[in-house]
């Protein structure tokens, strides 16, 4: 693999966009300046601030939540119709916008701009397909089986939500919980990770601009999330949160919910298997596996993190993937052919070595990269890895980073045990060309989602989301709106 030197200077075309990103808190409509030491937003290719930012503290959040509650009424007797047009406005304005959020997120979180472009067109999809889901908020309406009344099922909004988001997808984990919000009817606060939040902020001043009301949306960046979010996660105006992140604080947050009986969505984390049967096309398998594992640098929820290949293909697998992984190159995600970019922070390269470390001490063998390069920034080699061994820190934990472990199997039980034998269930990746054979792993593999003969499932038209520790409901598809919904159901006697 080639490591590519980087400039720790801005670019002129990165500095004036930086300019134009809001650095205060957004709460009711108004940019507010932070009361508190500004948060310092890291590029990740250099570890160099690119941007300082208000800093919203507990009594910020509060008045966030005000504001959401003050708006949340005519929000929900706004027609859809209109609330469509503004998401579908707000797709559009994203279009246009495109190169500015592209690089932004690139200057960000690191994610090569090539990656960064894909994901505004995924993160745009939430708006454009909840535009088309607000007008067909629906119920149902019927006789009760004694005949003695009519019984009537309606959909409402369930009022002021909580967004907690990751950095890892810094716009499409904010769209994938803002759009449906909105096209349901509800107002929300959204504070995004503190590591990533410029493209949330900017994300805000866009949906200003497709003219979503005045406290309908507020966002506050915060580096204390636990200070802020308490009192609003207590406080009775809140009617549902919704989390993107990882399992341990996804527990944490439900056990507060609990306290008011809270509606929940969890995103949390996975621990993706990527079983290849001998039978498997595999060309079709490496490049499947060179997406489940690489894309956005290996820090995805859906990325493979268990390669469970049969014995007889697993020497060759090994061979293939290793060849793709030497031609990567690793460097910011700005530089041209750069396919790799950095880790989001020094913890995370610490936390790849480690994992390397175990793997190697309990009998693995690395067949490529293992290290962390000398120089600015958090890169880490992309790594393969091969003879993980039971009982490893690989297999057992979300790795979150450009290591690809391989383990083998004989039997088909062996795999579906394997593939299991985790307290998560995300998603898993199947490759096989016996259908007969797909549909029974379908069946058998404990997860959410599941991707057969592919490495890449997420679509807004679907519904994702897993079993398990890995989460609590669905984001996109038809069920997306109905996380931002409560049923009411009214008798009316004949
Ligand atoms: P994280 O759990 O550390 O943080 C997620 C968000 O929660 C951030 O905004 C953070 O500030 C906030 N947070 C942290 N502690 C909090 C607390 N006590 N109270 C309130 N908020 C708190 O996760 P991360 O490192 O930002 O993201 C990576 C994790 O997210 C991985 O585990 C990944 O699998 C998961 N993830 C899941 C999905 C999914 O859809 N299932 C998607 C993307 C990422």
């Amino acid at each position: 693999m080639t490591i590519v030197d980087t400039t720790t200077e801005l670019a002129p075309n990165e500095a004036e966009l930086l300019a134009r990103v809001p650095d205060g808190l957004f709460i009711g409509g108004r940019w507010e300046a932070g009361t508190r030491d500004p948060i310092e937003v890291q590029d990740p290719a250099t570890g160099r601030v690119i941007k300082r930012i208000a800093n919203a503290t507990p009594e910020d959040g509060i008045r966030a939540l005000d504001a959401a509650a003050a708006a949340a009424d005519a929000w929900a007797a706004t027609a859809p119709r209109v609330r469509a047009e503004i998401l579908r406005r707000a797709f559009d304005l994203l279009q246009e916008r495109r190169a500015d959020f592209a690089l932004l997120m690139t200057l960000e979180m690191g994610k090569p701009l090539a990656e960064a472009n894909g994901e505004v067109t995924y993160g745009g999809e939430f708006l454009r397909w909840f535009s088309e889901e607000a007008v067909r908020i629906s119920g149902r309406f019927g006789q009760n089986p004694e005949g003695t009344g009519t019984m009537v099922v309606s959909q409402r909004p369930v009022g002021p939500c909580y967004l907690i988001t990751p950095w890892n997808f810094p716009l499409a984990m904010a769209t994938r919980k803002i759009a449906p919000a909105l096209a349901a009817g509800c107002t929300v606060v959204v504070k995004p990770a503190e590591l990533t939040p410029l493209t949330t902020l900017f994300f805000a001043q866009l949906l200003a601009d497709a003219g979503v009301p005045d406290g309908v949306v507020n966002i506050i960046p915060t580096s204390t999330a636990r200070t802020v979010s308490e009192p609003i996660i207590a406080d009775p105006r809140l009617r549902k949160l919704s989390f993107t992140g990882s399992t341990p604080v996804g527990r944490t947050l439900l056990a507060q919910a609990g306290q008011n009986v809270l509606r929940t969505s969890m995103e949390l984390g996975g621990n993706a298997p990527f079983v290849v049967f001998d039978d498997a096309d595999l060309d079709k398998a490496v490049e499947g596996a060179m997406l489940a594992k690489f894309r956005n640098i290996g820090q995805a929820c859906t990325a493979a993190n268990r390669f469970i290949v049969h014995e007889s293909v697993a020497e060759e697998f090994a061979r293939r993937v290793t060849e793709k992984v030497q031609a990567f190159r690793v460097g910011r995600g700005t530089d041209d052919g750069v396919t790799i970019g950095p880790l989001i922070d020094d913890r995370a390269v610490a936390s790849m070595a480690k994992l390397v470390e175990d793997a190697v001490s309990r009998g693995a063998r690395v067949l490529t990269g293992g290290n962390a390069p000398e120089g600015d920034g958090f890169f880490f080699e992309p790594t393969v890895i091969v003879d993980v061994q039971p009982g490893s820190e690989l297999l057992r934990e979300e790795i979150f980073g450009p290591i690809l472990a391989i383990t083998t199997f004989s039997t088909e039980d062996e795999a579906v045990a394997a593939a299991n034998s985790t307290e998560y269930g995300l998603v898993g990746y199947v490759f096989t060309q016996d259908l007969a054979r797909g549909q029974r792993m379908i069946d058998r593999v404990d997860t959410g989602m599941m991707g057969l003969n592919t490495g890449l499932v997420s679509n807004a038209a679907a519904p994702f989301g897993g079993v398990k520790q890995s989460g609590l409901g669905r984001e996109g598809g038809l069920e997306g709106i109905h996380e931002y919904l409560s049923t009411k159901y009214t008798l009316i006697p004949a």
